[in-house]
């Protein structure tokens, strides 16, 4: 069944021409053979389809792509918020409250607040969603979050290394204490994890006691790549740190967060970009009231850089790219062009995906379309429910 997509006021192709690398194009057709895209152009050219959808004169984008979230987990932190706005700082320590509230919850109530919580997403115009593993913490617990997690993506992230958990803060040397826990999370914890999971990660963070120091993140993500996941970092997210350097050196695919850079971090991403993307996560600086990341900076450097949410119940509850895209522009000095480019085509590079995050023949037919003229309107109108994926069998 092939569907010709008509009355597309703007296109954003993404795909890489063009001011910013957006491809626009106006007056747009599109037309989708199954679930791939099989034709781009003009709608004065168009060719016929079995069928044809008219979208009014709207703006259509790729569908977003959210690399970085966490999406499986109970419970509820957002009293926590609020003594944080109040002045209480954010140090990780949290974490073990969804964990305890997550492995009490039952596999049926897990898949349901995943789903919604996808649902949620599909309905603001994102098309793929990263999903990562992090508040089981035990063997059985973080197979089970990426079993779960596989139902609904592709890209399964193995987060066994989020922090050290509260049974493992014993003393150096004794019976559960952090070393123990490191030869578990690279040991059994990792092969129970791999069979479910495409990437791992790790929380390298020196400035959280709860986090990994840059050994145990090298050991955790060597680990990984012998088990043959591929690689992702959570780094430089409290302070200046180890992560980024620790990221480019091994060749991770993304390093996440990057709020704290050094002229030397911008050098070593500038020099690895197209390898090692720079994914900014300003829902979080945001929802922890941060100073943002210099995303001009990276920008201007060379380096490649994406946009996504980190979804997760302590640091940025939002599962919304249009929010982040606004972010980005109103307080990360991207253009409004530059954040829809990374939450697109950037953020599929940093899952290293030619697939999606673009409108281009071949691509999936993941394709967002706007209650708009323009992608502009993304961060103009912040806040108002403009986004949401298109459903073709709906149609
Ligand atoms: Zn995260």
């Amino acid at each position: 069944m092939s569907t010709l997509v008509t009355g597309i006021g703007e296109l954003v192709t993404c795909d890489g021409t063009g001011p910013e690398g957006l491809g626009l194009r106006h007056d747009a057709a599109v037309v989708v053979e199954g679930d791939h895209i099989a034709w781009v152009g003009s709608a004065a050219d168009a060719p016929a389809a079995d069928r044809q959808v008219d979208l009014g004169g709207s703006a259509v984008l790729p569908g977003f792509v959210d690399s970085h979230s966490h999406l499986v987990f109970a419970g509820d932190r957002s009293a926590e918020f609020a003594a944080r706005m109040a002045g209480t700082p954010y140090d990780g320590g949290g974490i073990g409250v969804s964990v305890s509230a997550t492995r009490a919850a039952t596999d049926d109530e897990l898949r349901a607040l995943l789903r919604r919580r996808v649902d949620e997403m599909r309905a603001q115009g994102t098309t793929t969603v990263e999903v990562k593993s992090g508040y089981g913490l035990t063997v059985d617990d973080e197979a089970r979050a990426l079993r779960l997690a596989a139902e609904v993506t592709d890209e399964t992230t193995f987060l066994g290394a989020h922090v050290v958990p509260a049974e493992y803060s014993g003393a150096p040397g004794a019976r559960g204490d952090r070393a123990a826990y490191l030869d578990l999370v690279t040991g059994s914890m990792l092969e129970a994890a791999a069979p479910h999971a495409r990437w791992v990660d790790v929380f390298c963070e020196p400035h959280s006691a709860h986090a990994f120091t840059e050994d145990e993140a090298r050991a955790v993500l060597l680990a990984g790549r012998a088990a043959g996941l591929e690689l992702r970092v959570h780094g430089n997210q409290l302070g200046h740190g180890p992560g980024v350097q620790l990221a480019v050196e091994l060749g991770a695919a993304s390093v996440d967060h990057c709020t704290y850079l050094s002229p030397a971090d911008v050098d070593a991403l500038a020099g690895a970009a197209g390898t090692t993307v720079a994914t900014l996560l300003p829902g979080v600086e945001f929802s922890t009231r941060s100073p943002y990341p210099d995303a001009r900076a990276l920008l201007d450097a060379g380096c490649s850089i994406a946009l996504a949410t980190d979804c997760n119940p302590g640091t940025c509850y939002s599962s919304s790219m249009p929010f982040v895209i606004a972010l980005a522009v109103r307080e990360m000095g991207l253009t409004p062009g530059e954040a829809v480019y990374a939450a697109t085509a950037g953020s599929a590079l940093s899952l290293r995906r030619s697939d999606v995050g673009r409108v281009v023949v071949g691509a999936r037919a993941d394709l967002a379309v706007l209650d708009a003229p323009s992608h502009l309107h993304l961060s103009y109108r912040a806040g108002v429910p403009i986004a949401r994926a298109l459903d073709l069998s709906e149609a």
